[in-house]
């Protein structure tokens, strides 16, 4: 099959295989390219490891540390003549890199919120590692059912209170404009929080105790996010910064119950990023344009890779954290140097100078390299098979 992009607001709904190889083959690069990483873990479960920044977690575990890894992710597989999700391809394409450097992958498709995929999981440490001594969280998604109760809950990204109304970038058509978001009503906190909080983290931590799975010294990190004042009323103080308030109460829980072992429970507080995640936030591209245009320019602009690269050569061994106990990936962002520029053109960017003050042909790039396309190197004329296996699920 010929596979072209096709947009769909903040979504692509195809992807292309070679194009997702080649993104995962050009982190591998990079985290290779730094050299070993020391005393990083060895058997690692990475819970949402197909994109954004779960992938670059188990990229950087395997490619950096030489680690055994775990993935576990939700996509579509793709047939001889249909499309697969990005995730997929991209979690091929892993695979394939890992069995040739000789290190140990398995993936999971299905439901991370549900038991059914816990217990296998459960198994297959049981079965092949023994132990795992690092778990990463990185789940992204709209809902959840709930495995005890079947409940369904769908996470919002709304303000808390008061309507907000902030300039949004429309991503296709390059127009800046104004949007006024409604605050949060009925069980809209409750739900996101019910998704996007530490419920399921803390239930995944639990399967792994309650078996025996945990090594000693094991550490477990889920990924938050802060960023500026502008966007607080969309983030840090709406729907989604309830759920990341969560994600802290049970990092604390945790800590505590990791401790008789020597482990240790993080949330670390990451940069923003294109993913496919943040691209359906409001306001949240403008801002990341912004950004990336400063940070590019003054040479501290880092992508997932390096983040998660940043993470486990550094931040595991000598975390730096915060005075709330956070580990900061976001430092770099939210430097003083970096922030006043982006301020100051927030308050000036339009239509017609976006191209002047934000990186929009960086955040479109960004954008179509998450589905694979618009890589170096890649035949995009050419036929493709959209039937690519993931070697350890076919
Ligand atoms: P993403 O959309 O790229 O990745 C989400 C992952 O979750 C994918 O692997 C997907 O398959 C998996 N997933 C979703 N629902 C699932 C389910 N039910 N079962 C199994 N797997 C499922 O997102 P991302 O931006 O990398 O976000 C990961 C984490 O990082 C989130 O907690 C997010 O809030 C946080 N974060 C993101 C940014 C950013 O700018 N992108 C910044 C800081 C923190």
């Amino acid at each position: 099959m010929i596979v072209a992009p096709k947009i769909r607001g903040f979504i692509c709904t195809t992807a292309h295989p070679d194009g997702c190889a080649k993104h995962v083959s050009e982190q591998v690069s990079i985290v290779r390219s730094r050299g070993p990483i020391a005393d990083g873990p060895r058997k690692v479960l990475v819970i949402g490891s197909s994109t954004g920044y779960g992938l670059a977690s188990r990229i950087a575990a395997a490619f950096g540390s030489g680690a055994a890894t775990i993935g576990v992710f939700f996509e579509k597989p793709g047939e001889p003549d249909k499309c697969g999700t990005a995730g997929w391809y991209n979690s091929a394409a892993f695979e394939k890199e890992a069995l040739a450097a000789g290190l140990y992958a398995k993936s999971f498709n299905g439901d991370a919120f549900s038991d059914e995929m816990k217990a296998e999981v459960v198994a297959a440490i049981k079965a092949d590692l023994g132990q795992v001594d690092c778990v990463i969280y990185s789940l992204a998604s709209p809902r959840r059912t709930h495995p005890k109760t079947g409940e369904v809950f769908k996470s919002v990204l709304k303000p808390i209170g008061e309507s907000y109304t902030n300039k949004n970038l429309n991503t296709t058509t390059g127009v800046v404009d104004d949007v006024t978001i409604q605050p949060a009503e009925g069980d809209d906190v409750a739900n996101t929080v019910a998704v996007m909080g530490g419920e399921d983290w803390e239930m995944w931590i639990d399967a792994l105790l309650s078996e025996n799975l945990i090594a000693p010294g094991t550490q477990t990190l889920a990924y938050s996010y802060i960023g500026p004042d502008i966007t607080w009323p969309i983030y840090k103080n709406g729907t989604i910064g309830k759920a990341k308030e969560d994600l802290e109460r049970v990092q604390r829980a945790l800590d505590a119950k990791l401790a008789p072992l020597g482990g240790k429970a993080w949330v670390s507080v990451n940069k923003a990023l294109v993913t496919q995640a943040s691209s359906a936030i409001p306001v949240v591209p403008l801002y990341i344009s912004l950004l990336y245009k400063v940070m590019k320019a003054q040479g501290t602009h880092e992508d997932c890779i390096e983040q998660m690269d940043r993470l486990f050569r550094e931040r595991l061994t000598s975390p730096q954290p915060d005075e709330v106990g956070r580990i900061r990936l976001d430092d770099w962002e939210m430097d003083a140097k970096v922030q006043q520029p982006v301020i100051e053109n927030w308050a000036k960017v339009d239509t017609e100078n976006l191209k002047e003050l934000a990186d929009f042909d960086g955040y479109q790039k960004s954008f179509l390299k998450l589905f694979g396309f618009g890589l170096e190197g890649v035949d995009y004329d050419a036929d493709t098979d959209t039937g690519v296996k993931v070697p350890s699920i076919a």
